[in-house]
């Protein structure tokens, strides 16, 4: 930018010079001795062939007389110009020189034009300079209109394998099939073979989704076209959605290929969610929906996503055919964490008692970014200490420096209330697993997850629902009481943990009592006048329906009940099952993550 300036002042500079010589050169000549003539005067010395030479300017002529006999000097006249067609003629038959004639005057003219355009131009130039400065900084400034921000950034080779990505076993195993499909996709094809179109990437940030993406594509040899979600927000109306038919088109010439789209969330939330200025989003979310549904899938084009809040995705998104298949890229255990270590370690010089081991143990909760980034700092540590290589000393600092960085972002949990957690998740996943048609249980973790999870127990919905019974949602609640249950039966009382729990299973009772016409006080009605699916509403509260003060009071009755029962039913479970309790929370707090057989196996065995 400061270059384009620069020319275009010193154009600005060029013309406002040329234009001022030839101002000077044109009316101060004249200024020196001068004899005025009229005009017909002129004229008769022009025919008795006595001028020598003339100019010719804007308001008059000024031109030399030949010599006097006897004397040698030329004397200067000047004399009006007047409007006269045969000038030209007569001075060329008398051989008069002439110069600066019409020609001159029209270039001379011509600049009274360009000058005024050009000074016009550059205060236009720099005033919607600023203005495009004081759009912020999304916008590179007015002139970058079209010079849409989400860049699609292709590579042809990402260089990066499956060796590269540690800790992510299950996701890894996942992903085998999809990178076969890109290797041969006939053979696929020709058997039939249903090969998922979109794959859902979700986990913590920093776990390695866009790693394990263009790992893929390395594994593969096909060629990775990436683009971010949250680019998408600040571009204008319309753009988005070119872009994204702009990406598919590339894409489908370069098949097989992947498009990764990162933050998924930024461009997919549920549509209607949010603020104002969602116009653009919505276009661009519903070009992706079409393109997808539009895309052969005999074309080896397989579109991945990641996203660490699968829960705000537009429900369209994760429809069959679309991004069907998710596959969890959570925060690593200490053997996961160990071999990301072991990853990022190889390009560094570990002295003898550099175990990572003990860096891993001391690293729970750690994603895959943040281990690299201890080998990271601590080479920098052993750089700074003059050092040959890393020792021990050097990791756990960067350890500490790290967890200092961390510590603003992630509680780092005591050991009692570790042990809290622990009971408080192996709760839940004990009351899915006893009730029937609860959602399977995937894993239980006490791997601190974000700012308000401190543990999780990750429930995988067997397919998409769209229809759910009554008693399914009092399981749902049941589920979710089970945390709080298990907390009171071992430590004699409730914590904080379980606000999260409460709200959710209030907003199922609600919706039973409200919506669904589920409890026999209240009757069938529905008393809210339009019908959101659950998982909206649980989202986003609605406002007050139009019913009475008594009608309210009694929905918070019938809420009432409907939790009370599914407490009482879920204290009765979790006493009767107590043993597999502390067995499950024991091994729980042994490996941080348990899966859900494993706690049936416990189960089992009582
Ligand atoms: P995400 O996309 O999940 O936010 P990234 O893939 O961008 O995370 O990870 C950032 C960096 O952290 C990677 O480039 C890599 O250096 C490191 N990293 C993260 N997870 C892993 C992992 N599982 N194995 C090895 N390195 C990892
Ligand atoms: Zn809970």
């Amino acid at each position: 930018m400061p270059v384009n300036k620069k020319i275009s002042f010193s154009v600005l500079c060029a013309f406002l010079i040329i234009g001022a010589v030839l101002f000077v050169h044109n009316f101060t000549t004249p200024m020196q001795m001068l004899e005025e003539l009229p005009y017909s005067e002129f004229k008769t010395l022009l025919a008795a062939g006595n001028v020598a030479e003339i100019t010719v300017t804007r308001q008059s002529l000024i031109g030399k007389l030949k010599p006097e006999e006897g004397s040698k000097e030329l004397k200067l006249f000047t004399t009006v110009r007047v409007e006269d067609p045969d000038l030209v003629k007569d001075l060329n038959v008398r051989n008069v020189k002439f110069t600066g004639m019409i020609e001159n005057t029209f270039l001379r003219d011509i600049m009274w034009w360009v000058i005024p355009a050009l000074i016009f131009g550059g205060i236009w130039f720099f005033v919607i300079r600023r203005l495009g400065q004081g759009l912020g900084q999304g916008q590179k400034g007015f002139m970058t209109v079209g010079k849409s921000k989400a860049k699609i950034y292709a590579e042809k080779d990402t260089k990066v394998t499956f060796a590269d990505v540690a800790g992510v076993e299950e996701a890894k195993e996942e992903l085998r099939e999809v990178i076969e499909f890109l290797k041969t996709p006939e053979k696929f094809t020709r058997l039939g073979g249903k090969i998922p179109k979109g794959i859902l990437l979700v986990g913590p940030p920093g776990t390695g989704k866009t790693l394990l993406a263009r790992a893929v594509a390395g594994e593969a040899g096909v060629t990775f076209f990436s683009i971010s979600g949250s680019e998408f927000v600040e571009m204008f109306v319309g753009v988005g959605a070119s872009r994204v038919r702009d990406l598919f088109e590339q894409a489908k010439a370069k098949a097989p290929c992947i498009i990764f789209i990162d933050e998924l969330d930024a461009l997919g939330k549920a549509r209607g969610a949010g603020p104002m200025a969602h116009e653009e989003r919505e276009q661009t979310l519903n070009q992706l929906l079409v393109e997808m549904d539009g895309f052969d899938p005999r074309i080896a084009v397989i579109l991945m996503a990641a996203t660490n809040r699968p829960e705000i995705l537009d429900p369209a998104l994760l429809r069959p055919g679309r991004f069907d298949r998710q596959v969890l890229v959570d925060r690593p255990d200490k053997i996961g964490r160990l071999a990301i270590l072991r990853v990022h370690a190889k390009r560094v010089a570990l002295g003898p008692d550099a175990d990572l081991e003990v860096i891993a143990g001391m690293t729970p909760g750690f994603s895959g970014a943040d281990l690299a980034n201890i080998i990271n700092e601590a080479t920098l540590l052993a750089v700074r200490r003059n050092k040959e290589q890393v020792d021990l000393s050097e990791l756990q600092e960067a350890v500490e420096r790290v967890v200092a960085g961390l510590e603003k972002k992630n509680r780092v949990l005591n050991k009692m209330e570790k042990e809290r957690v622990a009971y408080h998740e192996v709760g839940h996943a004990l009351v899915a697993l006893s009730f029937p048609g609860a959602d399977p249980i995937q894993k239980i973790s006490i791997i601190p997850r974000g700012i308000a999870a401190l543990g999780y127990t990750l429930q995988l919905p067997t397919e998409d629902r769209f229809l759910m019974a009554k008693t399914e949602l009092e399981n749902k609640i049941a589920v979710l009481l089970g945390g709080r249950n298990a907390e009171e039966l071992i430590f004699g009382e409730a914590s904080t943990g379980a606000q999260n729990d409460l709200v959710r299973a209030t907003d199922i009772a609600k919706s039973m009592v409200k919506s669904y016409g589920m409890s026999e006080k209240l009757g069938t009605v529905t008393l809210d006048r339009e019908r959101q699916p659950l998982i909206m509403q649980i989202q986003a509260p609605r406002e007050k329906g139009d019913y009475s003060e008594e009608t309210a009071r009694e929905i918070d009755c019938e809420v009432r009940r409907i939790i009370d029962e599914q407490y009482d039913r879920v204290r009765w479970l979790l006493a009767e099952k107590k043993r597999v309790l502390v067995e499950g929370a024991k091994t729980l707090l042994d490996r941080e993550v348990i899966s859900g057989s494993e706690l049936k196996a416990i189960m089992d065995k009582y």
